[in-house]
């Protein structure tokens, strides 16, 4: 088995990647489509940053993964290359009305709109379609724009879990992927509840999800804003192992894929809550 390798703020960690990495390591270098290459060379990039470096590689292994790494360090790429690489694997196509695949939570609209568009310049598979959810809409129009399907979706939390609670939008029940991005200005714009709870109904309606009855109820103690304990339990059933291969469609577990600036506790606490195990990956450089 592998060794537990302990990281700061009592974050467990399964393996730690920490090699040296060669300078200018090129997007064709990597085992990714190449027509992604071909489309992240035409808005000019060609090398890999360091965290795109780290994380592609392991993200497309189908690893949890925890990446730490400053602003402007590419971490956006560094999770929308090996999604949509993953997506387009699939084999048959994925369809509009296969629901959403991964879902991807960022801290505000501006951000999501980012993204979104970030997406939108790689992808260059027709059948795979992208979509934001984020406010500045009322909730028809969203609901209108996405029920047709959406494969990948951007969102903000409380927007994406008004729509997972009230309107029948988009299907999640076969969500394979899961992106925390800038967690931690998720949790210091006090987030936590909406993603405790996006969490929770994305796993309860993980229909293709086998029921274990042998599953024991995983509980997670949060330590609360408000400076209160809040234990949560935690009813998802646990299906054996939360490793998610995006690259195999048969999987029955999501993948988890977490990004901040800084490891605090609060980051700790929300990887032990939204990942069994998972590879840390350290790209803060020095200045
Ligand atoms: P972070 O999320 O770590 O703050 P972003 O993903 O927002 O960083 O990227 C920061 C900037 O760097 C963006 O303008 C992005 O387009 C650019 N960028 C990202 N990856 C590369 C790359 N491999 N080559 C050149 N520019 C890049
Ligand atoms: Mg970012």
């Amino acid at each position: 088995g592998q060794k537990d390798i302990y990281v700061k703020s009592n974050t467990r960690a399964k393996s730690v990647v920490e090699e040296v990495f060669s300078a200018d390591k090129k997007f064709s270098d990597l085992d990714i489509h190449k027509y992604i290459v071909s489309n992240l060379e035409k808005i000019n990039f060609t090398t890999v940053t360091t965290v795109q470096e780290k994380s592609i590689p392991i993200i497309l292994k189908g690893d949890n993964v925890l990446i730490r790494s400053q602003t402007g360090s590419g971490k956006t790429l560094a999770y929308a290359i090996p999604i949509l690489d993953a997506l387009q694997k699939i084999n048959p196509r994925i369809q509009r009305g296969d629901g959403v695949q991964a879902i991807i939570i960022v801290p505000t609209r501006e951000l999501a709109l980012q993204s979104h568009e970030l997406f939108g310049k790689i992808n260059t598979f027709q059948w795979i379609v992208t979509g934001h959810l984020c406010g500045g809409e009322n909730r028809n129009t969203e609901k209108t724009r996405l029920r047709k399907g959406v494969h990948i979706l951007i969102a903000t939390p409380g927007r994406l879990l008004d729509h997972m609670l009230h309107t029948n939008a988009f299907k999640i029940h076969n969500v394979r992927c899961l992106v925390l991005d800038e967690a931690d200005r998720l949790l210091d714009m006090g987030f936590k509840r909406d993603i405790v709870r996006i969490v929770e109904e994305l796993d309860n309606t993980k229909t293709n999800a086998e029921y274990n009855p042998m599953a024991i109820l995983k509980k997670t103690h949060f330590t609360d804003d408000d400076n209160n304990e809040t234990a949560i339990t935690d009813s998802r059933k646990a299906t054996g192992t939360d490793l998610m291969p995006l690259k195999d469609p048969n999987s029955k577990t999501r993948q988890t894929i977490l990004l901040s600036a800084t490891l605090t506790h609060g980051i700790a606490e929300l990887a032990d809550f939204t990942m069994k195990e998972h590879t840390y990956v350290d790209a803060l450089e020095e200045f």
